[in-house]
């Protein structure tokens, strides 16, 4: 072993703000070919807003008054686009797409709701956080529901909708109020600036790149096209992640897993090197090899060079 080039590379690394957990990480990077990447928060901003929506004025407003208690970024831009709604689902933490499968849930959860909501009618109770998928709670005496178009079907809720009244590219939020559809919101996130970029940069790495998301197809490709990743995994529950990086290795190849929710931890630790970013959650950072301290996707590329470089080192 020479431990003096992995020191060396690790300060190299730290300046760079790349931070490897051990040599065991750089080890596996020798033989990387596909790089995974989570969609919401890595290569997008992962700060979403309001898009447009079909419901009444009456019905949004028990949309925001449901999503005001989760911190997923959809919730943010539902809340942010209903004045008057406050932002409950936890207290003025950064809102990251992993705190949907946080609970937040429980005694604590429902009295802050209670005080801040005053304003806005009655409280929400029994509120369920269903990671991947959406949320559920009682709001003045009624069953509210709100996710994935599927996530109401799945619950026996028709939802249907013309296809070209969803803006291109966006999240849609599907709204059930006792079991009945009420209409749908759309948000929308963008790429980061140097999310092409960085693309490029792993391409010509001579590395094969997979989008993965549970981000419905429609948005799911229109990131991908703009980024030029040619492979999409779109429509993937929380548990399902791991399932697909397991896939690709099974088809013999060594896989790099980007992401930075509580929902890539599993991925992130199957992968043969997971890579979290250091904006998103401790979930994603505790599962990985490596953290970029900065959101920059381009750290990406610059991690894998960095550690090729260190195995040509000790080699
Ligand atoms: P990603 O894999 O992109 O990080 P998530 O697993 O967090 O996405 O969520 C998957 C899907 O579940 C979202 O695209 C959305 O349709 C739905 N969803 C999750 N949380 C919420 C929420 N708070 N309100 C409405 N829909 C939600
Ligand atoms: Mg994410």
């Amino acid at each position: 072993a020479t431990p003096t080039a992995l020191a060396v590379s690790s300060g190299r690394g730290s300046q760079l703000g790349i931070l490897v957990s051990g040599p065991e990480a750089l080890e596996s990077t020798r033989s990387i070919d596909t790089v995974v990447l989570d969609k919401t928060g890595t290569l997008t901003t992962g700060v979403m807003s309001l898009a447009g929506t079909d419901l009444s004025p009456a019905d949004f407003a028990i949309l925001a008054r449901l999503e005001s208690r989760s911190e997923h970024p959809i919730a943010r831009a539902i809340v942010d686009a209903s004045p008057g709604i406050v932002n409950t689902g936890s207290a003025g933490s950064v809102s990251t797409e992993a705190d949907s499968t946080e609970s937040v849930d429980g005694p604590a959860g429902a009295a802050s709701a209670r005080s801040v909501e005053t304003s806005a009618d009655a409280p929400v109770t029994d509120f369920e956080n269903i990671p991947g998928g959406g949320l559920r709670a009682m709001i003045d005496g009624s069953d509210v529901l709100a996710g994935r178009p599927d996530l109401l079907r799945e619950r026996g809720i028709s939802v249907d909708y013309p296809a070209d009244s969803v803006p291109r590219g966006a999240t849609l939020v599907a709204l059930a109020v006792d079991g009945e559809f009420r209409g749908l919101s759309f948000v929308s996130d963008e790429a980061k600036p140097s999310a092409a970029e960085a693309i490029a940069e792993l391409h010509s790495l001579g590395l094969d790149t997979v989008l993965l998301t549970g981000d419905n197809e429609q948005a799911a490709h229109v990131v991908a096209e703009a980024l030029g990743i040619t492979e999409v995994r779109a429509d993937v529950r929380p548990e399902g992640k791991v399932s697909v990086v397991t896939e690709l290795q099974e088809q013999g190849r060594a896989v790099a897993m980007v992401g930075d929710g509580v929902n890539d931890a599993a991925a992130l630790a199957g992968a043969d090197l997971g890579i979290a970013m250091g904006s998103g959650t401790d979930a994603a950072m505790a599962a990985s090899d490596i953290t970029m301290v900065k959101s920059d996707p381009r750290q990406i590329p610059q991690a894998i060079r960095l550690s090729r470089r260190t195995l040509g080192l000790i080699k």
